[in-house]
């Protein structure tokens, strides 16, 4: 073991770590992995613990193949803020030594180093959109029974019904070094929001997959459970996990979106980003936007309040949030709409970043931005416009992954085809299941 792992072992220990969490996700992002006692940490840190991936979803396996292994990454030690005897580290998977072709870390790695090669540092915020629910006799609802709705959004009242919870999460975000800035009650009932200080896209997609880890466990321990549904109310907003995006000099760290000149304080280099993001980004969608129920977010009517604040359309603008891309006020950043709170990031962020790169490579150019309601224009007037629409289902969105050349770029033949492969088969599911809407409308009606 390094000299650097082994002071790494004993400040754990001395701290009274028990173990360790070979920590590694599947095609949804989710946590899996093992936990490995102290006196083992030097094997599991070397690569000792294996997994079979015929029983994860999405990683590529036979049952007769040979197993996949952790190596751990030891910039990510996370000591549960809840159980301060483990410490969890995300992992890159390995197949006899070498890195595993469908490893959603790795994937992510190789499109940061494409970054770091073109002499940029990719910057990642993630707003963190969730819900936290009570389970009742009846299914579920929000903790607070005060009723805020229709305009939920920015209710006080509803955040203090919910201090408990809320103030254990964002305290465990900032003993974590996390650094939250703000939290609020979002527009739908039980819905929150708990924004935290950007950092290089790695360590965002381990911090996020690592947060909804966290919440989970946290609401439990409260009597409570955490959704990360993108859309449980039909008549509610879902929860985005909008990316804020920037490249910066790896050296100086100054931020390469910036331009105090522009009118939305974008660079150039951000508005070639902006237009390579626009051209996959159906594809993009399909990854940020995984699930069946995802698409049920991606509307404008749909909400109580009015608004879905969701994006429809494949456009870009400036702060108004009618945008699937927008220029928050200040500028210097580029902000992501679609993209909803189930995303596997390091995936996303994978595409996404792939994109921009190209746009950036090839020069490319997104136009003048839209600073008008989008959700006002009709389909015709957006056709003779030339905005199109994001994929309305993940049937079509899945489609277009598969047809978009970068798909398979980003993610290596082997994740490419496991991806459509898990997801026609999570969407024929879906497809061919009768529901509710379909027999209340018809089966009398016809
Ligand atoms: N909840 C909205 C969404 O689904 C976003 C609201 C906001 O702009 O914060 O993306
Ligand atoms: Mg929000
Ligand atoms: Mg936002």
């Amino acid at each position: 073991l390094s000299p650097e792992l082994q002071a790494l072992q004993s400040t754990l220990q001395e701290q009274g770590v028990k173990y360790a969490m070979a920590s590694f996700v599947d095609i949804h992002g989710m946590c899996k992995g093992k936990v490995v006692p102290m006196s083992h940490f030097d094997r599991m840190m070397q690569g000792s613990e294996l997994f079979t991936g015929a029983a994860l979803d999405g990683v590529p396996q036979e049952i007769n193949d040979d197993e996949v292994g952790t190596m751990p990454d030891p910039d990510s030690v996370t000591v549960l803020p809840w159980n301060s005897e483990i410490a969890w580290f995300a992992s890159d998977l390995h197949l006899v030594g070498e890195p595993f072709e469908a490893c959603s870390r790795t994937i992510l790695k190789r499109v940061l180093k494409q970054a770091a090669d073109m002499g940029y540092r990719f910057n990642l915020g993630i707003e963190t959109e969730f819900f936290i629910f009570k389970e009742t006799e009846s299914g579920f609802s929000p903790v607070s029974d005060r009723d805020t709705l229709p305009k939920a959004a920015y209710a006080l009242p509803t955040v203090l019904d919910n201090y408990k919870i809320i103030d254990r999460i964002v305290s465990a975000m900032n003993d974590l070094g996390w650094d939250v800035y703000s939290f609020d009650h979002e527009d739908a009932q039980g819905q929150f929001e708990t924004d935290f200080t950007y950092c290089d896209g790695l360590k965002m997609a381990d911090r996020l997959t690592f947060f909804r880890f966290m919440v989970k466990e946290l609401a439990r321990e409260e009597g409570y459970f955490a959704s990360f549904m993108p859309k449980p109310f039909a008549n509610q907003t879902g929860s985005g996990a909008h990316y804020n995006m920037s490249l910066a000099d790896p050296e100086t760290g100054k931020n390469l979106f910036e331009d105090p000149l522009d009118t939305c304080g974008l660079s150039k280099l951000g508005y070639q980003f902006i237009a390579g993001v626009l051209k996959h980004a159906k594809a993009i969608v399909s990854v940020t936007c995984p699930t069946v129920n995802s698409y049920k977010r991606l509307v404008r009517k749909g909400s109580m309040s009015g608004f879905t604040w969701a994006p429809v359309y494949v456009c870009y603008g400036n702060n108004n949030r009618t945008n699937m891309l927008r220029i928050p006020l200040g500028g210097g950043r580029v902000e992501c709409r679609a993209a909803d709170i189930s995303t596997n990031l390091y995936l996303g962020a994978a595409m996404i970043l792939a994109a921009g790169l190209e746009g950036i490579r090839e020069g490319l150019d997104p136009g003048a931005p839209h600073t008008e309601n989008m959700y006002d224009y009709s389909l015709e007037e957006l056709k003779e416009m030339g905005v199109e629409t994001l994929p309305k289902t993940l049937g079509d969105a899945i489609a277009s992954f598969a047809a978009d050349p970068l798909s398979k770029e980003v993610m290596g033949p082997l994740m490419y085809q496991t991806y459509i492969d898990f997801k026609t088969q999570e969407w024929e599911e879906y497809h061919c299941h009768i529901s509710d809407w379909e027999i209340q409308r018809y089966l009398k009606f016809f």
